[in-house]
């Protein structure tokens, strides 16, 4: 299996460049933060609880967001290869993450690092809110976000460090130029 964890902080372009991935290498999708947002749209307890953390820009708590992971895993351990996108946000995530792949002899081939400067993070959000209509995408929670991605989720880099599948790339430019630069850091492991 291939399996790309795509990060970075809010607004760097995860899910854009992820789309990208899915067509060039045929690889199923997992994006926390969609699961999460169907949960909410479909009314269920776990969307009423997720929403009262997104709405305020925190991190939904770690057991529930491996749970939706283990439960995705499951059905997709015989494909091609999986892209994570907006998971592993928290070392307890990434490390759950390593588990769970390796009870499918599987793991990590590679973790992409998108990164782009804090200002143009918090105007792409903001441009953003202007047509997703996400409760998420306002200055106030924009601004909570980047700070809890500082404390929290960077961490995660380092993981990634000592596990070797490291590699960053700049975040800023044209959609295409990024991809090309993503294409060849998927390429040199496969
Ligand atoms: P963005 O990367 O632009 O913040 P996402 O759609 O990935 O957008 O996430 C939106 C929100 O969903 C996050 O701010 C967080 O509250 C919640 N969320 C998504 N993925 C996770 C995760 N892996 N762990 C905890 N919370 C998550």
């Amino acid at each position: 299996m291939l399996n790309v964890v795509i990060f970075g902080p809010p607004g760097s372009g995860k899910g854009t460049q992820s789309e990208n991935i899915i067509e060039k290498y045929n690889l199923a999708h997992i994006s926390t933060g969609d699961l999460l947002r169907a949960e909410i749209s479909g009314h269920t307890q776990l969307g009423t609880i997720a929403k009262s953390y997104i709405d305020k820009g925190d991190l939904v708590p770690d057991e529930i967001i491996i749970g939706m992971i283990d439960n995705k895993i499951e059905s997709l351990a015989h494909t091609n290869g999986v892209i994570f996108d907006g998971f592993p946000r928290t070392e307890a995530q990434a490390t759950a993450l390593d588990e769970l792949l390796h009870e499918h002899k599987a793991k990590v081939s590679v973790m992409v690092n998108l990164e782009v400067p804090k200002d143009e993070l918090v105007e792409r959000l903001l441009k953003r809110g202007e047509i997703s209509g996400r409760s998420d995408d306002n200055l106030e929670t924009i601004q909570k976000r980047i700070s809890v991605y500082e404390t929290q989720t960077k961490p995660v880099i380092d993981f990634y460090k000592k596990n070797g599948v490291y590699k960053p790339i700049k975040g800023v430019g044209s959609v295409q130029n990024i991809f090309v630069a993503i294409s060849e850091a998927i390429d040199s492991v496969k």
